[in-house]
């Protein structure tokens, strides 16, 4: 089962990536988690993913498709993957595609959440981060029993550098530039389906496995 997620910034990627890779057991790649983990541990890739990333700019098509392609040659790849936040070019779907194409491989479905743009700001200005575990809370809509301190695992809640309201807000255009187009590359391919991210995280769980079987 070798699944896309797809959609903007903030449209619930995560949260249904966390569901899925647990009901199928398959790995989940998220480039966003691999840059970050780069620039927690100062290493060069992060330091140079980490100019494009704090201005809600795409890290170059070069860099981000030799760490996603490295990480799909892994053996954990080998019974499908989930990516997440990858591709968001229609040169990053490509790449990954004759990536695939010489394995023998190719996408099986490409789940596209969409959710409006006002709803997308208000998440992501309100996202919290478990510095631990990973784990996600919203200030208000869904706030830890203890303010700063995550439920799951008592670690430390921060705010992502590129959830402030001018670094999201060039985030959803960047995405309408430059990963929409992915919508009617993989229309052409018949493999993508549409999904509303607005009927809540358990709904929209239930209609992708609906898909998914
Ligand atoms: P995410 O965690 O998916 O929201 O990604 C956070 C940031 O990492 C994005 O705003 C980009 O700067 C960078 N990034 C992650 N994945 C990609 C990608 N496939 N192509 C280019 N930049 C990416």
């Amino acid at each position: 089962m070798n699944l896309v997620l797809l959609g903007p910034p903030g449209a619930g990627k995560g949260t249904q990536a966390a569901k899925i890779i647990e009901k199928y057991g398959i790995p989940h790649i998220s480039t966003g988690d691999i840059f970050r983990s780069n620039i927690k541990e100062g290493t060069p890739l992060g330091k140079k993913a980490k100019e494009y990333m704090d201005k809600g700019e795409l890290v170059p098509d070069s860099l981000v498709i030799e760490i996603a392609t490295d990480r799909l040659d892994r053996d954990d790849c080998r019974e499908g993957f989930l990516l997440d936040g990858f591709p968001r070019t229609v040169t990053q779907a490509k790449a990954l595609d004759d990536h695939l194409a010489v394995k023998d491989k190719k996408i099986d479905h490409v789940l596209d959440i969409k959710v409006e743009k006002e709803e997308l700001i208000s998440r992501l200005t309100g996202r919290r981060v478990c510095r631990n575990c990973g784990a996600t809370y919203h200030a208000v809509n869904i706030p830890p029993k203890e303010e700063g301190i995550c439920d799951i695992c008592g670690g430390e809640l921060y705010q992502r550098a590129d959830d402030n309201r001018e670094t999201v807000e060039n985030r959803i255009e960047v995405y309408k530039s430059q990963t929409a187009p992915l919508i009617n590359y993989y229309e052409k391919q018949g493999n993508i389906k549409h999904f509303d991210g607005s009927i809540g995280l358990e709904n929209l769980f239930a209609e992708i496995t609906g898909l998914l079987g």
